[in-house]
């Protein structure tokens, strides 16, 4: 089931992302750089508490002016009615009640979402009184923060997250029976609709599908060569609007959660446009959550016809995809249904890579094998020594390697290692992780 979803929203300046870097942390953060889309979606996963959830600010604008930026917020308040299931709505208490602010409740007053209603910016307690102007909105409950200072924050976030569900609750991410998820992301157009049409075929009835938590998600079980899967339906959420890049901020949103959820990411791209930027953010940060990830190249029927087309993308790849040459390439069509057959004879082969537990003997003996073919740099001096290696984890498959200094080992040398390991065993279509710990005593 999809995390639930918190947005922040409110106009600029109010705090939205002061607040959102206070919960998420700014290295757990995703600032999504995304040209085309936002140069400012704020994403994150979040654990507070106990708790988890997904907290997005879609604000920040990049542009003042006056039309566009009600149009932004409005947008912004659009974002959060269908998407979120709970809403923050950010005011400033030192600039105190705005047309705007009242714009937005009147906007929100008819929604039936939890609606938190709060007043940022209130430092001290003297400030308190400045707040009193915002009664006249005559909302419910009105809460008051300070997100710089951190006052009335946990508060907050206790109040908002009392209902969800907990997160020690363990991610069933080890079980290794359960049906393999799959998702289907990408930018809008590349078409996913039309694959997961082709896919499910006369079987997709939404009816039957088990629905999420989010009302946009919804997971399809489904059987392909006696394989269960279940698809994570990404593509319901394809509205018209006026603000064309807040409904991509919705489709990004509903990618990256869809990412947090699947064991593996079919990430497509049109073949008839180069690898854009907002295709290789999503592989990244499917690379980073760990996910199992292929690349297909859809729409080959409008390119195939073409004789460099082949060499074309191979070039884009070779160029673009730079540390990535596990991440297997496909090229498809959604439209003839070209590709699928291979697509999902790769799929189990990717799902068996990332479930691979490779057991102490064969690990040691690769450890021993990749230190005697290159050696480790000293590191001030002091030999870099390995004394031996064991799996922690899969999903992905992640080593770890006692060592005498964990922080000596360089990143190059890391990678040496991590490609080494790729050699040795096949892990096609999934990160690994490798750590170092510390170990004095070498094993007996
Ligand atoms: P956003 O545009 O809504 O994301 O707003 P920001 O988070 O970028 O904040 C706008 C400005 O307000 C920044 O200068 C922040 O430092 C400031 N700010 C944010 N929260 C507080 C607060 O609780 N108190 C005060 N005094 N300033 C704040
Ligand atoms: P989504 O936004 O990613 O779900 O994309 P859609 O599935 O809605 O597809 C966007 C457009 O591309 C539609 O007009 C589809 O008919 C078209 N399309 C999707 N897949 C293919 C394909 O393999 N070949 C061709 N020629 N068109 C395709």
């Amino acid at each position: 089931m999809s995390l639930p979803l918190v947005a922040i929203i409110g106009r600029p300046n109010v705090g939205k992302s002061t607040l959102f870097n206070r919960l998420a942390g700014r290295d757990r953060a995703l600032v999504a750089p995304m040209p085309g889309v936002t140069r400012d979606l704020h994403y994150a996963e979040v654990v507070f508490q106990g708790k988890r959830f997904t907290l997005v600010d879609t604000g920040g604008l990049s542009t003042v002016h006056i039309d566009e930026l009600t149009a932004e917020v409005n947008a912004q308040v659009q974002f959060a009615i269908e998407s979120a299931e709970v809403i923050v709505l950010l005011m400033d208490g030192r600039e105190g009640l705005n047309p705007e602010d009242e714009e937005i409740v009147t906007q929100l007053r008819r929604v039936a979402k939890p609606i938190y209603w709060v007043v940022n910016k209130v430092d001290a307690p003297s400030l308190e009184k400045l707040s009193y102007e915002f009664y006249r909105l005559g909302v419910p409950e009105l809460r008051s923060i300070s997100a710089r200072e951190n006052i009335g924050v946990i508060d907050l976030f206790e109040h908002i997250t009392a209902d969800f569900p907990d997160a020690t609750e363990e991610e069933d991410s080890q079980d290794e029976n359960r049906p393999t998820r799959v998702a289907f992301v990408g930018a809008p157009n590349v078409g996913k609709s039309t694959m997961i049409n082709r896919i499910l075929g006369e079987k997709r009835l939404i009816t039957s599908a088990i629905p999420g938590t989010t009302r946009d998600a919804i997971d399809v079980p489904f059987t392909l060569r006696d394989q269960p899967y279940v698809l994570i339906d990404t593509a319901g959420i394809r509205r018209k609007g006026r603000v064309q890049h807040m409904i991509e901020k919705f489709a990004v949103v509903k990618a990256l959660q869809a990412l947090d959820r699947t064991d593996i990411a079919v990430l497509l791209h049109d073949a008839t446009s180069p690898l854009t930027d907002q295709t290789l953010h999503v592989l990244s940060y499917a690379e980073e959550r760990g996910r199992g990830i292929i690349l297909l190249f859809n729409k080959i029927d409008l390119v195939e016809q073409k004789p460099d087309w082949l060499a074309a993308i191979k070039h884009d790849l070779g160029r673009r995809l730079v540390g990535l040459d596990w991440v297997p390439v496909m090229y498809g069509s959604a439209e003839t249904g070209k590709g699928l057959k291979k697509l999902f004879e790769t799929i189990p082969i990717v799902r068996e890579n990332q479930l691979r537990r490779l057991q102490t003997g064969p690990l040691n003996r690769y450890l021993e094998e990749a230190v005697a073919h290159h050696g480790a740099p000293m590191s001030h001096n002091r030999p870099l020594k390995f004394y031996y290696m064991t799996q922690a984890i899969v999903r992905p498959p992640s080593f770890v390697i006692f060592t005498n200094n964990p922080a000596g080992v360089h990143f190059s040398y890391r990678r040496y290692l991590v490609n080494r390991l790729r050699d040795f065993a096949p892990f096609e279509g999934t990160p690994i992780r490798l750590m170092f710990r510390g170990k004095k005593k070498e094993r007996a």
